[in-house]
Formats: structure tokens, sequence, C-alpha cells
């Protein structure tokens, strides 16, 4: 029925030793700083995490992820749903001095007394993947149908997102 829960804490030396897959779901709401990021969330996060040593011995995990969250567009500020996706190539070390020593391919992820929580390595590659700025089609953006009658104010910005009073005399010159 339900598609299968990623584990909370692996051992992925053994799973790389061994060349396992996991493959689960996560839920978007158990992760708190996704949730402060965007918003609560429905829905979950699918992952797909395979485990292995390359050549040179380094221990890796090659990961890919969906997930399907909702944005505010940055236009009518109305949430919209955005589908994101992210392919990650993660190296296990046991410091952080260690990381230094990485090859540039690998994100280091710290892996203590021979344990990984999952949960937050997810969670970092969504917060990674996540679009700055979202805006809906025109056709469906709430700003762009009422062709801006009442030409300003667009309330709810804040300082870090672009000027929605630029977007609309974009949109403006057009007509
Ligand atoms: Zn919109």
């Amino acid at each position: 029925m339900s598609t299968t829960r990623l584990p909370n804490t692996v051992e992925p030396y053994r799973l790389a030793a061994s060349a396992e897959r996991l493959e689960g779901s996560v839920k978007l709401t158990d992760m708190p700083r996704l949730v402060e990021a965007i918003g609560a969330q429905e829905g979950d996060c699918l992952a797909r995490l395979s485990f292995d040593i390359d050549a040179q011995r380094q221990y890796f995990i090659e990961g890919d992820l969906t997930a399907d969250v909702m944005l505010p567009c940055q236009r009518c500020l109305q949430p919209m749903p955005v589908s994101l996706k992210s392919d990650f190539l993660l190296g296990m070390v046991t410091s952080d001095a260690l990381a230094a020593n990485l090859p540039g391919r690998y994100e280091p992820v710290l892996v203590e007394d021979e344990k990984l929580d999952l949960l937050p390595v997810v969670e970092d590659e969504i917060l990674l993947t996540l679009p700055q700025v979202v805006y809906h089609d025109e056709a469906d953006c709430a700003v762009s149908r009422d062709q801006l009658q009442s030409g300003e104010d667009v309330d709810g910005s804040d300082d870090t997102a672009p000027n929605p009073f630029s977007v609309l005399r974009t949109l403006k010159d057009k007509t």
C-alpha cells in the first residue's frame, strides 16, 4: 500500500561495503528546516540512495530525490506547486577536517560513530535545490489575470524578494 519509508538511521560504511541501495519516502513535515524555510508542506520526498566505494577507496552515496512542494509565487504571492528534483554525490567523512581532502565532485557528509541520520541529509539536498524565486505562468497568475487593474500594491513582499513593482512595470509595458 504505502511507499516504504527511508530508515531514520543507517550504517553507511557497512551499506557501502555491500553496495546497497535504499529507496523510500520521507515526510516533508518531518523536516523542520524546510518547514521553516517555505512553510508547512504536505506530501513526501522520494529518495533513492546507492552506497558504494570508489576506486580510491572513498566511501560515497549517490542519490536522487523528487519532492512536490508549494512555494509562493513572487508576483501574486499565492502558493503554487513546484516539483523539485536533485541528483547528488556525497563523500563520507569521519571529521570536518577530512572533508577538505575529498575530491571535488563529492559533497561531504559527516558520519559519526558509523551512523548516519538520513532525514537531515535528504533535507539538506532539498534545501539546496529550492529555487530562489518562482512565478506562475502569466496565464495562471492572479496578478496577470487582473492585468494590474489596481496598478500597484501587491503586498506582502519582503526585502529579499525581487521587487514586484518591477514585474508589474514589465507587464504594463507589454500592453
Ligand atoms: Zn502568481
